[in-house]
């Protein structure tokens, strides 16, 4: 076992914390502004990760991706999770099942957004199907030449900067679940509430409607009734990602709030020389160290091919529960270490507190991800936890 950066991975850190810290300049005029930063800043951030290699990191360089694997995104995931209001946003991820498009629909779709000129959202959650998307309302009737799809879409990440979406509905007859390519200015396309959420983000998370929208047949992404296996798909990169970002900011909760206990004093010594403090400085560290390790793992046996899909799925959410609740109490011990001043919002720390608590609810809730662990021990047994050999 060797669990030392490459020099090209501490490279690649190294990148993406230069970068984060960039992100870092913009968090408090994003925090003033309820979330979105002027679109030439944007552009300009956007245009920097492109030229730090930190972009669109989960495509292939020959798409002009930044080619990274699974374990070198886990890397710059870490780094961006640091950032408060989402800026991790901005040196945006395209949704890994674009990569599985025609030809067609990669120059299309894919190639214009790993180039920062368009933006892609995926829409599968609806008012009455969340955790089960199995129960969406959502259809895709055929008519000559495509579909027209008719329904509702809740809480789309970036739906307001997206030029196009990732939508799933049920296909003819059969209602097979299929995902489409839906441009945002078809005719019968109207975005219609965006809900004020906890956090205050750069982009919003806007709700859909679809009104008799015409779709061509060949905008069906990766072929009729594959749609669930495509979102489990994503589901599963992004639920690693979402351990990486977790584990990032919950290490930067914890630098903040251990120079702050040291800084500060009350009744004549440091607050860091209080036990009941270091006892909490001590639970954080051990929630972030272990969480670190273990993504790291998961995305170390994908690279390696040594974790089949079924299991990897298991893993992802293991790592997603753990490190997702790992940093909702690292962040909570770390605004009581401020004190009133972790209540304050121009604090990173409780940006970090409201931002933190998506995670146990976005892209499948605590809830689901341990159904999902206790499936696969049912269904496979306790193989989820081992180790590979070779
Ligand atoms: C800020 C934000 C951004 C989002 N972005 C996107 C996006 O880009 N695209 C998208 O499609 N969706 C998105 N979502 C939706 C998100 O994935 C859902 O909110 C999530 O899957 C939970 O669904 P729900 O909100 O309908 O809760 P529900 O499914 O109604 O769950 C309510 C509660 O019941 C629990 N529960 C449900 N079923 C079970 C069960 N079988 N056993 C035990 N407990 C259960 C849940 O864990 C939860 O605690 C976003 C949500 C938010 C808040």
């Amino acid at each position: 076992m060797d669990f030392r950066y490459s020099p090209e991975q501490a490279d690649l850190k190294a990148r993406a914390a230069a970068y984060a810290q960039r992100l870092m300049r913009f968090e408090d005029a994003s925090e003033e502004a309820g979330g979105p930063l002027p679109a030439d800043t944007v552009r300009e951030l956007t245009r920097e990760a492109i030229d730090a290699g930190v972009f669109a990191i989960n495509m292939p360089a020959e798409w002009g991706g930044a080619g990274l694997s699974l374990l070198d995104q886990v890397i710059v995931e870490e780094e961006f999770g640091k950032v408060t209001n989402c800026l991790w946003d901005i040196p945006w991820r395209p949704a890994n099942v674009l990569a599985y498009g025609t030809e067609a629909q990669r120059e299309k779709y894919l190639l214009p957004v790993i180039r920062g000129e368009r933006f892609d959202a995926f829409a599968v959650t609806e008012p009455g199907a969340g955790s089960d998307p199995a129960s969406g309302t959502s259809t895709a009737d055929r008519v000559d030449g495509g579909w027209l799809i008719n329904g509702e879409k809740w809480f789309v990440t970036c739906g307001d900067v997206a030029d196009f979406l990732l939508v799933q509905a049920d296909a003819g007859p059969e209602r097979q679940p299929t995902l489409f390519f839906v441009d945002k200015q078809a005719p019968g396309v109207t975005m219609t509430r965006e809900p004020r959420f906890m956090h205050t983000a750069v982009n919003g998370h806007p709700e859909f409607v679809f009104r008799d929208v015409f779709v061509a047949d060949e905008d069906v992404v990766g072929g009729v009734g594959n749609g669930y296996e495509l979102t489990k798909e994503w589901f599963t990169d992004e639920r690693l990602m979402i351990a990486a970002r977790t584990t990032g900011a919950a290490e930067r909760a914890l630098q903040l709030a251990r120079d702050w206990a040291l800084e500060r004093r009350q009744f004549g010594s440091r607050i860091a020389d209080f036990q009941l403090i270091q006892g909490m400085l001590a639970d954080c560290a051990v929630d972030i160290a272990v969480n670190r390790a273990y993504t790291h793992q998961v995305a170390w046996e994908v690279t390696e091919g040594t974790c089949d899909r079924k299991t990897l799925h298991a893993k992802a959410a293991i790592a997603k529960l753990a490190a997702g609740e790992a940093s909702g109490r690292v962040i909570d011990r770390c605004v009581q270490i401020f004190g009133g001043r972790g209540y304050d919002r121009s604090y990173p720390v409780e940006r970090l507190y409201r931002e933190l608590r998506v995670d146990r609810i976005w892209e499948g809730t605590s809830e689901i991800q341990r159904l999902i662990v206790a499936g696969e021990l049912i269904k496979r047994g306790t193989g989820v936890l081992r180790l590979p050999t070779t």
